[in-house]
């Protein structure tokens, strides 16, 4: 059978913060990482996992997060409408977003996808919607007013398991990931169920994970993906990304 689905990684900003917020008790100076953002091509749509930052958090070169400060920014050109017009991918027809969960850096984007269903775990739904803090959830990323499909747990896109929706609970209450089947083998788009590769290979989870009990649970099932040749791109891993070649097919 010939593979039908393409990948396309792109960076869409940057996370920065101090080695020990993903693994307490490394050191070292402040580290800066991609917030990611994928588009998947399948003949029957075009989906989105994740769509990064807000317009709130774009900065100019001269006033460019200090490389001290932990914090979020990106710079003109970055944001994902921009991204996939730079490969001929009218933000328009963008059928599906896919939110890891609903955090101001994954979904910061869903309001330039005019024409997609948003889907999204319904406990990451209520979770948002119930949340009080600004800083973690706002209305303005993820109440953009299109469509919301809200799924239970696994879901199987397009019906054919190219691309599966799998929940990843842990970091939030609803966080999902993607599994997506390339020529090549699978690939799990994890997002912040598991932010870098170190956090897997020392089985560390880092503070910010709403419950660590799931969030070993989702651990366990990545590192055995992991062994059994599962691809992962972590959720905010600078070195791993350094190997990422943004806007062309992602191959293995
Ligand atoms: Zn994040």
């Amino acid at each position: 059978m010939t593979n039908q689905v393409t990948l396309y990684a792109f960076n869409t900003g940057w996370f920065q913060c101090k080695p020990g917020y993903y693994v307490e008790g490394d050191e070292g100076p402040h580290m800066r990482a991609p917030v990611p953002s994928y588009l998947i091509e399948h003949p029957k749509g075009r989906a989105l996992f994740d769509t990064g930052m807000g317009v709130r958090f774009r900065r100019e070169k001269a006033d460019a997060l200090p490389d001290n400060k932990m914090g979020l920014e990106w710079f003109e050109g970055m944001d994902i409408a921009t991204r996939l017009k730079a490969i001929d991918v009218d933000p328009g027809s963008i059928n599906w977003v896919i939110n890891s969960h609903l955090h101001i850096d994954h979904c910061g984007g869903n309001a330039h996808l005019p024409n997609a269903t948003i889907i999204v775990q319904a406990i990451e739904f209520e979770t948002a919607r119930n949340s009080n803090q600004p800083m973690l959830y706002s209305t303005d990323d993820y109440d953009t007013g299109q469509p919301v499909k809200t799924v239970s747990g696994e879901h199987d896109l397009f019906g054919d398991g190219t691309v599966r929706i799998v929940p990843t609970f842990g970091h939030t209450p609803g966080h999902q990931s993607l599994i997506v089947r390339l020529a090549g083998g699978e690939v799990l788009l994890a997002g912040d169920c598991c932010y870098t590769e170190r956090n897997l290979d020392v089985m560390v989870l880092p503070n910010a994970t709403a419950n660590m009990e799931q969030g070993m649970e989702t651990y366990r099932r990545l590192d055995s993906l992991r062994k059994n040749g599962t691809h992962i791109l972590f959720g905010h891993d600078g070195l791993q990304w350094k190997s990422v070649i943004e806007g062309v097919p992602f191959t293995l």
